[in-house]
């Protein structure tokens, strides 16, 4: 089945009863018969749950229905993005190993590695996706895992992920891919041969701005272990976020769809623009990794368009203070049209060297287009910048 047919199956979102809307099991534990019962439960000679920090119902579909759209065997919810990509590193690292992170990625996983994982034993290094022979030299020595984006926060780059698995697997160094910004709608990196798949499910498959959650998906195993991983720290998800996040989620299709078009049309009218200096969008012939983007990417290019404006950071104050329709939101993925400002916002955990290595500067905002009608959103635009 197709992917807009498969986010609304029923059979994604088996539940007990068939209740067309899954119950949320909004309990922190089961009762059992006698100590033998739970025995039998916690020892995995019976199916069930018995304290949901170690599984809900509630958490089982979402998981269920993530796996299905990422074409993964299995996953798990975790509480936020951030606490699935922790759990992804400890599982596929149990103990340290050096984390080979994308030069371009999210401002928050790069504080994960350097405040909290460094510490304890895990060395970060940079790695440029776009130079094979630097991710041959970084995947080369002690053991490694790699983190990479399907498409990168916030410039859009979109590295050739397909040959960089083949290389990081080559050197027995498995790979992660933040799929945020693309969600299944537009890749699916276990395809590619990625080891794990995490999201921040706050962001587009909730896509309202009113959850927190995580999820990774990859082979059975790595599931069981990852389960283990979030259930023993304590990256459980609350029941209500999730049933929130499977309601957000029933729409993605249609969202995507309408976001990236929105997304493709609005960056083709800033691109014209005199206040303009640069577009970033995988979608505009004019971005590095069109080509990459065209080939790795299906149904469009996201919803995601960063733009640098030739006023620099003063321009950009006025720009969002004449905004009518366009809010700034520190985060992304909501069904309206948000923006934000990576520099001060969502990298500020880089240098400024390191932000300024990948171009994230003061006069580049970052927009995450929703799915108003296409022209309103540009309209706004072309009203702040005149
Ligand atoms: C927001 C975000 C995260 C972190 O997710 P939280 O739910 O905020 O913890 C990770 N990766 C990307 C690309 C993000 O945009």
């Amino acid at each position: 089945m197709d992917f807009n047919t498969r986010v609304v199956a029923a059979e994604a979102v088996a539940t007990p009863h068939n209740a067309v809307s899954p119950p949320i099991f909004q309990t922190s534990v089961f009762a059992f018969e006698d100590a033998e019962a739970v025995d039998q439960l916690l020892s995995g000679a019976r199916p069930g749950y018995s304290y949901s920090r170690g599984g809900n119902p509630t958490f089982d579909v979402l998981a269920g229905l993530i796996a299905s759209l990422e074409g993964a065997e299995a996953a798990v919810v975790a509480a936020s993005g951030t606490g699935a990509l922790t759990a992804a590193i400890l599982t596929l690292a149990p103990a340290p190993v050096r984390l080979l992170v994308s030069r371009e990625i999210y401002g928050g996983t790069v504080g994960l590695a350097r405040k909290v994982l460094a510490p304890l034993g895990y060395p970060m290094e940079w790695v440029d996706l776009h130079d094979p022979a630097a991710v041959a030299a970084a995947c080369d020595g002690p053991p490694a895992i790699l983190l990479a984006e399907s498409i990168s926060n916030p410039l859009g780059r979109v590295a050739p992920l397909d040959e960089v698995i083949r290389s990081a697997h080559a050197a027995s160094v498995p790979v992660m891919v933040d799929n945020t910004f693309a969600t299944p709608y537009h890749a699916r990196p276990l395809s590619w041969g990625a080891d794990v798949v995490v999201h921040s499910l706050t962001k587009f498959i909730g896509g309202h701005s009113d959850l927190m959650l995580g999820v990774l998906a990859g082979s059975p195993d790595r599931m069981a272990a990852a389960r283990d991983v979030v259930a023993t720290a304590g990256f459980t998800p609350d029941p209500f976020a999730c049933w929130l996040a499977l309601r957000g989620a029933r729409t993605l299709a249609l969202r995507m769809e309408r976001a990236s078009a929105n997304a493709l049309a609005l960056a083709e009218a800033l691109q014209g623009h005199p206040a303009v200096r640069r577009v970033y969008y995988p979608g505009l012939a004019s971005h590095p990794d069109y080509p990459v983007a065209r080939s790795l990417l299906s149904r469009g290019f996201g919803a995601i368009v960063s733009v640098a404006l030739d006023g620099g950071y003063e321009a950009v104050q006025q720009m969002v203070q004449r905004l009518r329709l366009v809010r700034f939101v520190p985060s992304l993925g909501d069904v309206a049209t948000t923006l934000s400002h990576p520099k001060v916002a969502s990298h500020r955990e880089l240098s400024l060297e390191e932000q300024a290595a990948v171009h994230i500067e003061g006069r580049v905002v970052r927009i995450s287009v929703g799915i108003e009608q296409a022209a309103d959103i540009i309209e706004d635009f072309r009203a702040a910048l005149s």
